[in-house]
């Protein structure tokens, strides 16, 4: 692991910006982490820094023209100031590769499995103003266990202080799904799943540091699977395993994939262990069996629905969310309405609704004809939003008047109803164990903390109320 800035390159000031997942946002608290106790200063703008760094995101068209858009934007800064240097990091540097490194404005490419190599990457392009490129070739056949990112994880474990008492905790990368749009498997390489031990050791001292609330992170994460001896550790079996650490109370995790695989084992764990959050994050994507076989998504509407069903039944008041892609390649208007009946029936506390956009690469940029108009995805991404919204505003008013356990995150980033102010009392925001988002006035000592919330006012995404007391300070 790299050891430090030479005297001469000390207090270069470093501006980082990140795009995309809950993934990438840990990549680029770890790679800040490591930037940090390498001697770099942070810069929160462009203006002052010596390197900037740009965490990217593949998923989406619109989230690669956003960087590009960026790097333009850099480049005309580099016309009058040639010594910044630019570096990419994340699924566009792996996805990209040499074509980035060969833009104007970029010095370094470096991809999401190479992250533990940015600190040299940097220093060296700041010393020899070289451009420099570390990708990982053919990630398909990469090997399962990488030691290096292992310990980069490891060490830099604690850097996103922003939200207080809470962290993410990564337990597998990559996915093996290859549903037909999705560029993840192909930048960020087979599943991997990370030793339990490892993990165990991890969320101890992060719960040593103060950390009550983990989000356990998987692009696929009920894929997880660990064969140490005689033990075959499945996603049940971790959420226990974390369940036994001391100080950490809430206990959530991302993303699941609809399978009936392992799926009695985590809901029973949901179940029985108090601290593990009834909060369920299960992407259906389409409410087409036509669209699903399409997508290479292996299950019918039906099967996701019979999921759902065994959740609830399971956890009594489980929230769940979803994730939709409307406009997927020869979806009719019957197959979105397969989806809206979907939504109507899953009834979920929220969902993420994308319009479909054919990534390079993938099977369905290489086979499928992105034929659904604009306006068409335009409006059916509108229709299913407003269908959701609907469904949100019932669910969310049932809190009015109870009276809720929260976990404050800090103060509200935007103004909200219920504004009263002052100094001991800002508004603050925290979540419930099921991931509601709730606002109301306290001091601002809170976060970090749980408290409890009297619900006295609703919106489709938010809770507002009133603070009754602190609890567990
Ligand atoms: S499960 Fe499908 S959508 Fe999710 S990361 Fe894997 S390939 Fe992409």
């Amino acid at each position: 692991m790299f050891d430090g800035l030479e005297n001469g390159q000390a207090m270069k000031k470093v501006h980082i910006k990140s795009f995309g997942c809950q993934m990438n946002k840990l990549d680029t608290a770890l790679v800040t982490a490591s930037l940090q106790k390498a001697g770099f200063t942070l810069s929160d703008n462009v203006d002052g820094s010596d390197i900037v760094l740009i965490n990217t995101c593949s998923v989406r068209e619109h989230a690669e023209e956003k960087v590009f858009s960026h790097l333009g934007f850099l480049r005309h800064i580099k016309e009058t100031r040639p010594n910044l240097i630019v570096g990419i990091i994340g699924c566009m540097a792996q996805r990209l590769g040499n074509e980035l490194l060969e833009h104007e404005a970029v010095d370094i490419v470096c991809g999401p499995n190479q992250i533990p190599a940015i600190c040299e990457l940097v220093t060296e392009a700041l010393e020899k103003k070289n451009k420099a490129i570390t990708v990982t070739e053919n990630i398909r056949q990469a090997s399962a266990q990488n030691p290096e990112l292992e310990d980069f994880e490891s060490v830099y474990d604690r850097a996103d202080k922003r939200i207080p008492g809470q962290a993410y905790v990564r337990v597998m990368r990559g996915c093996d799904k290859f549903c037909s749009y999705c560029i993840v498997p192909y930048v960020r390489g087979p599943e991997v799943s990370r030793p339990p031990e490892k993990i165990n050791e991890q969320i101890k001292r992060l719960a040593g540091e103060g950390v009550k609330q983990v989000t356990l992170l998987g692009q696929t994460i009920n894929s997880y699977k660990y064969t140490a001896g005689e033990k075959a550790y499945n996603l049940a079996d971790i959420l226990a395993m974390v369940s036994d650490v001391d100080g950490i109370e809430w206990i959530k995790f991302v993303t699941s994939y609809p399978t009936k695989k392992n799926f009695d084992k985590i809901l029973q764990a949901m179940a029985n262990l108090p601290k593990i959050c009834p909060y369920l994050h299960l992407p259906a994507q389409s409410g087409s069996d036509k669209i699903l076989r399409a997508m290479n998504r292996k299950y019918t509407s039906q099967e996701y629905l019979e999921l759902l069903e065994t959740a609830r039944d399971t956890v009594p008041g489980v929230a769940t969310a979803g994730d939709f892609i409307v406009g997927f390649p020869s979806e009719t208007q019957e197959d979105f309405e397969a989806t809206v009946s979907l939504v109507k029936k899953a009834r979920y506390k929220n969902c993420f609704v994308f319009k479909y956009s054919p990534r390079p690469g993938t099977i369905g940029d290489k086979k499928l004809q992105d034929n659904v108009p604009q306006d068409v995805k335009k409006k059916r991404n509108t229709e299913l939003l407003a269908v959701q919204e609907k469904i949100s505003d019932e669910l969310s008013s049932q809190f009015l008047g109870r009276t809720v356990t929260v976990l404050v995150e800090g103060l509200s980033k935007k103004p909200h109803i219920n504004t009263e102010t002052g100094i001991d009392r800002p508004q603050l925001v925290g979540r419930t164990a099921a991931d509601w988002i709730a606002v109301f006035n306290g001091p601002i000592s809170l976060a970090g903390h749980f408290a409890k919330v009297k619900i006295t006012q609703t919106s489709p995404l938010t809770l507002f109320g009133e603070l009754v007391n602190e609890v567990g300070r």
